[in-house]
């Protein structure tokens, strides 16, 4: 799956409707401290399903929602829309089918949260369910950010098993396993 699209709306310091799109196999994203560089990769793991604010460099979930400026009012919601190139049919799920695949989720100032996949409301689990065994999801390890390679060096043996289990495809049988567990 390769992410060709994303669109922001709300969200941080992207208060007008804002569409990127990422041609090709790399992109790079440049622009002067402050600009909102980092805001878009905040978005990408929002949408995949980040609930800690703190990853998020906020102290609620709501802060992602653009907060006003000295020209502008706040707003009271944020949406971003991933849009997946998944021609080659690796999406997990039912959505494996689509050629393209769209992951939205809106916030609302109340707190509540939605998923949409293709425009239909899911469950985060659903959006869980498409990026599990790809890297991605609530905590990809495809996104390198500061700091994590010593996390990772410095990993307790537990911890580096989850990062192995995702590289290897294993932690989608793990949680199928978990579920049924529970039931
Ligand atoms: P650097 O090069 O320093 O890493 P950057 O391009 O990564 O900068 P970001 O951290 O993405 O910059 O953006 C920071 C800007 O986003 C700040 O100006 C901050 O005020 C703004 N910002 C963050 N959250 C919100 C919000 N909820 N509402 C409005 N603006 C916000
Ligand atoms: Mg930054």
């Amino acid at each position: 799956m390769r992410l060709a699209h994303i669109k922001l709306a709300g969200f941080k310091s992207f208060v007008d409707p804002t569409h990127i799109p990422l041609p090709g196999q790399l992109v790079g994203i440049v622009g002067p401290n402050g600009c909102g560089k980092s805001n878009i990769i905040d978005a990408v793991r929002w949408v995949l399903g980040e609930s800690r604010a703190s990853a998020l460099r906020g102290e609620t979930m709501q802060d992602v929602i653009f907060n006003g400026s000295s020209e502008r009012k706040p707003v009271s919601r944020a949406s971003v829309e991933l849009v997946f190139d998944n021609s080659l049919g690796k999406a997990g799920g039912q959505w494996s089918q689509y050629a393209e695949i769209s992951v939205k989720r809106v916030i609302e100032r109340n707190g509540e949260s939605s998923y949409f996949i293709n425009n239909i409301h899911v469950r985060r689990r659903d959006v869980q369910d498409i990026f599990l065994g790809t890297g991605l999801g609530a905590r990809p390890y495809a996104i390198i950010e500061q700091g994590m390679i010593s996390r990772i060096i410095e990993a307790k043996p537990e911890e580096l098993r989850v990062f192995l289990e995702e590289a290897a495809g294993v932690s989608k049988y793990r949680e199928r396993r978990r579920e049924t567990e529970l039931r």
